[in-house]
């Protein structure tokens, strides 16, 4: 018998839909579809592929208030926050590849060094099969939908595993490829969870693009690494924003609110750690409290999404007061019964030795520390596992540039917050703990392509200089590699005589 999955509002635990899982027995069955999936798929001209993603998008813009509506329903979001972060990004990405991917894919003619005379050189691109798509809740729709559609573009079949958590985005998902008539199982739709995501990863997948969790994250790499399949994880962050005493206060200030406490600090590059120069730091505190005392429940953060998530923040919270930090704004979490809403937090007094600190939290806490110097911000930001994003904040374009350049980070943004992953030109990835590979940009159609370089002779020649017979050639070759990288008009003449008259011996 097949397990039922129940899909609940995590705001009021109101059924939403159900549905039937799938077991880790139909797996084989499912990298068999999708084999004979590519074969049809990767066959079809990228003008093909692109008109089926371009049909995504009418149906996006068509049905936006739908989809914003079953984006709302499964994760708790606001609506604003379910148009501009969930759905755009996808509809944006669409726009970007339908103009770029013809470039992006085409064969790249490259150099031929001078030594290598009548040979021409490019690199090909080709799709590598089926690619494993594995996505969490948070933005559950774009997490899912940007690899998804990257690694169609390209050419390759698709197996989904959306998250656990928020099931019923994997159900829109086939509705939509439904709609658009999308080849058969050149999308599949995986319904389940941990282990229904480890039996995939088990399975055969050509390639494997992963956004979750440091812990998860781990496991897949070493999984892949066995069996050399290539893989992209997209990871936790712990996002530091440095403020410097030049920066303008006000943006500073609605920049780390927004950024602290969009999606209700459920980002991966939510900004988890405030570094204020300390000349400003009472002023900034006081301003922070004042605009966070003004957002409203239910229209500028939604509810939290995963009932566990709320378990870690109210850990990291408790930990940070039972070591002497101080709560601003909020409530306490014994205060926060069963509700899934929860206020905004501002957190001062903050050590190191906190968890909230140290710790991915996820949730709507903004810790703020006071540094001195620039060396002093640079190293505090410097100082976790993390390296998904930050942001500095200054008038002065010189500093911004030079303490940026110091962060160890994937992205990072100057006097602003988060926007770096919104432009779809921009590679997307972390270093250290927060992941491997870029997706978006040029890259996100690279990793999901098996790059061929290509060396072409006209074939005509009896031979290279380098084949055999060696007899005698040693003095000339030398003499030849002395010329090639130190004396270029020695080159030309021995080119003219020299490689003629190797190559005929
Ligand atoms: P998670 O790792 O618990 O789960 C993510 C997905 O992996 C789910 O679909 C889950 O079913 C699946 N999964 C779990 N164990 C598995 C296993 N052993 N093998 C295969 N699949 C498995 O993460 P989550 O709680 O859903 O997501 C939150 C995390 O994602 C946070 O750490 C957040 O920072 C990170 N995240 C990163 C980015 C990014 O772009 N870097 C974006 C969003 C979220």
């Amino acid at each position: 018998m097949k397990n039922v999955l129940v899909a609940k509002h995590p705001a009021t635990g109101e059924t939403i839909d159900q549905w039937l899982e799938t077991e880790a027995q139909q797996v084989p069955d499912m990298y068999d579809k999708a084999s004979a999936a590519f074969q049809y798929w990767s066959n079809r001209s990228l003008e093909t592929r692109l008109s089926f993603i371009t049909k995504i998008k009418h149906h996006l813009l068509d049905n936006m208030d739908e989809i914003v509506d079953e984006i709302c329903a499964a994760t708790g979001k606001v609506k604003t926050e379910a148009l501009t972060a969930d759905l755009m990004p996808v509809i944006d990405i669409i726009q970007y590849y339908e103009k770029r991917a013809p470039r992006i894919l085409k064969r790249k003619r490259v150099s031929t060094p001078l030594l290598f005379v009548g040979k021409s050189s490019y690199m090909d691109y080709f799709p590598l099969g089926t690619v494993l798509v594995i996505s969490p809740w948070n933005y559950p729709f774009q997490l899912s939908m940007i690899p998804v559609i990257s690694a169609l573009i390209a050419g390759n079949s698709v197996i989904l595993k959306p998250s656990e958590v928020t099931p019923t985005i994997g159900l829109l998902i086939e509705k939509i490829a439904r709609e658009i008539n999308l080849p058969k199982n050149v999308l599949q739709v995986a319904h389940g969870g941990k282990e229904l995501g480890k039996a995939l990863v088990s399975g055969t997948p050509d390639s494997i693009f992963f956004t979750g969790s440091v812990e998860t994250g781990r496991k897949i790499g070493v999984e892949a690494s066995k069996r050399f399949i290539p893989y992209t994880l997209e990871l936790g962050g712990k996002d530091p924003m440095i403020v410097f005493e030049d920066a303008s206060l006000k943006r500073a200030v609605h920049g780390a609110v927004w950024g602290a406490f969009t999606n209700a600090g459920q980002v991966c590059m939510s900004i988890e750690r405030v570094y204020v120069q300390s000349s400003i730091h009472g002023e900034f505190i006081d301003r922070l409290v004042e605009e966070t005392k003004k957002l409203k429940m239910g229209e500028d953060l939604g509810s939290l999404t995963f009932s566990h998530q709320k378990d870690i923040i109210k850990d990291h919270v408790k930990d940070a007061l039972d070591k002497g930090a101080l709560l601003l704004t909020g409530s306490h979490p014994d205060d926060w019964g069963e509700s899934m809403y929860i206020e905004p937090m501002i957190l001062t007094n903050v050590t190191e030795d906190m968890k909230i600190v140290t710790e991915e939290t996820f949730g709507p806490v903004m810790p703020v520390i006071a540094f001195t110097t620039e060396e002093e911000a640079i190293q505090k930001a410097n100082s976790t596992d993390f390296g998904l994003n930050a942001s500095v904040w200054t008038k002065d374009s010189t500093k911004a540039d030079r303490v940026t350049s110091k962060l160890i980070t994937g992205s990072a943004v100057i006097n602003d917050v988060l926007v770096s992953v919104a432009n779809p030109h921009l590679p997307f990835g972390g270093v250290k703990s927060s992941g491997t590979g870029r997706y978006h940009g040029d890259d996100g159609l690279y990793i999901f392509s098996r790059q061929m370089s290509v060396m072409k002779d006209p074939g005509i020649k009896q031979r290279e200089i380098n084949w055999y017979p060696y007899e005698n050639k040693y003095g000339k070759i030398r003499t030849l590699i002395k010329a090639y990288f130190s004396n270029k008009k020695q080159l030309a003449a021995l080119m003219r005589s020299g490689i003629k008259q190797l190559r005929k011996k």
